[in-house]
């Protein structure tokens, strides 16, 4: 008979999606996981992997974020009822938690409302998340549900960081203001950071890069978020797959006045046509991209130092909050497997920062390839560069059970 131990379910909806994940708080592992998508759609089906079994799937026509939900109950966890049982608690991945969360919070209909009431700055995503809990209360009525948000990480910055330059009521009326993404990583990587240098959070300053289709940096000083690159929205900050990231807002103004696109066109451009797609002309996805790259393709060569330039620009903006740097550490799909990224990316900060990657080990540091994080600087360097791989589940697991 397996023994479980105590499990968290990892929730994390999109607006037409469900992943979900089984696994142990403490050291990671994963019992089961899985994806509904294509949710309302004929089309909409489920796939599901238990550890060390087959991956499996079914055809759940039509399904919505609840019927999802009692499928995996009904249909998955009654293969075996000891994983179900094992369920103590369930963490929610919120994207947006305007300036209400700075912590985890057990879901009541206060939280429920709260969520509701920033959808403006999250349109895709809080309505979805919204579906996704009651869902979840149903099927999962007596255990702890726990919102775990993606902006409560940054809410340490100070005003300085998050104030925008333009007139006070929008601040302090409309709530506009720099709210970051990605927090849940971020804070993941500065704990991780600083257990792989062999010090406490508190200890470390680290400037944590997540770079994944959305990419964002964020200056962490002591395990607490004191910049980040993402602004109101995930559109702010690096060069990412489809979006621009920063640029000069007259830009907007430009497209809207001389090609009369409307606001909608010139935002579906900047989030889904820009970025590392548009200038390599080939793909969003890095790994084509890195490839002709090294055909010697010009628009690729473009791209990747377009990508590499900007992302060593806010590193080095970030020394300014942090005043001491201890550590720069790679995460996400990019930041994980492209030495190329880690490598140009460090090649800039070299001669300014003394920061000095050793080859091999950036050559070594493959996430896909199973490696499990580490420095990968030489002993020289005057900062410690690593690649960790980021566990964001893992992180919301850990918050949900803090609430058993
Ligand atoms: P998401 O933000 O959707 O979670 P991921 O963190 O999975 O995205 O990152 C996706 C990105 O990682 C893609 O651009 C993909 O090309 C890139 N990536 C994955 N593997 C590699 C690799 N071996 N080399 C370079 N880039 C890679």
């Amino acid at each position: 008979m397996a023994n479980y131990g105590k499990t968290a379910l990892v929730i994390n909806c999109g607006s037409s999606s469900v992943k979900f994940a089984i696994l142990n708080p403490t050291d990671g592992h994963v019992f089961l996981n899985g994806l509904a998508e294509a949710l309302g759609l004929p089309s909409a089906e489920i796939s599901w992997k238990f550890a060390g079994g087959e991956k499996e799937k079914a055809t759940i026509a039509g399904a919505d974020h609840s019927k999802a939900l009692e499928y995996l109950v009904k249909n998955i966890l009654s293969k075996d009822p000891e994983l179900l049982s094992s369920i103590v608690c369930c963490g929610h991945r919120i994207v947006q938690g305007g300036d209400i969360y700075s912590e985890p919070t057990l879901v009541n209909d206060e939280v429920e409302a709260n969520i509701a009431k920033v959808i403006p700055f999250a349109p895709l995503h809080n309505p979805a998340h919204l579906l996704g809990i009651k869902a979840a209360r149903a099927s999962f009525p007596s255990i702890p549900h726990v919102t775990v948000f993606d902006t409560a990480f940054h809410m340490t910055m100070p005003p300085r960081a998050y104030r925008f330059a333009i007139p006070k009521e929008y601040y302090t009326d409309l709530h506009l203001r720099r709210y970051g993404a990605h927090g849940t990583s971020h804070q993941f990587l500065a704990i991780e950071t600083a257990k792989a240098l062999g010090k406490k959070t508190e200890e470390v300053n680290v400037i944590t890069c997540h770079l994944g289709n959305g990419a964002s940096v964020s200056a962490c000083k002591g395990g607490k978020c004191m910049d980040t690159s993402m602004g109101l929205t995930p559109l702010d900050g690096l060069v990412m797959g489809t979006r621009s990231g920063s640029l000069d807002p007259s830009v907007v103004f430009f497209l809207c006045d001389r090609l009369k696109m409307t606001p909608e066109e010139v935002k579906d451009v900047l989030n889904k046509k820009s970025g590392v797609l548009a200038l390599s002309g080939i793909s969003s996805d890095m790994r084509p991209v890195e490839q002709e790259y090294h055909n010697g393709n010009e628009d690729c060569k473009l791209a990747l130092d377009v990508y590499a330039y900007r992302l060593a620009k806010f590193i080095a903006s970030y020394y300014i909050p942090l005043g001491r740097v201890d550590a720069i550490t790679f995460a996400g799909g990019i930041g994980e497997n492209s030495n190329l990224v880690r490598r140009l990316t460090c090649q800039l900060l070299k001669e300014p920062f003394g920061i000095e990657l050793d080859d091999a080990l950036n050559d070594k540091a493959l996430g896909f390839k199973g490696f499990e994080g580490g420095v990968i600087s030489t002993p020289a360097s005057k900062v410690k560069v690593l690649m960790i791989p980021t566990n964001e589940e893992l992180m919301i697991a850990r918050a949900a059970m803090s609430f058993v």
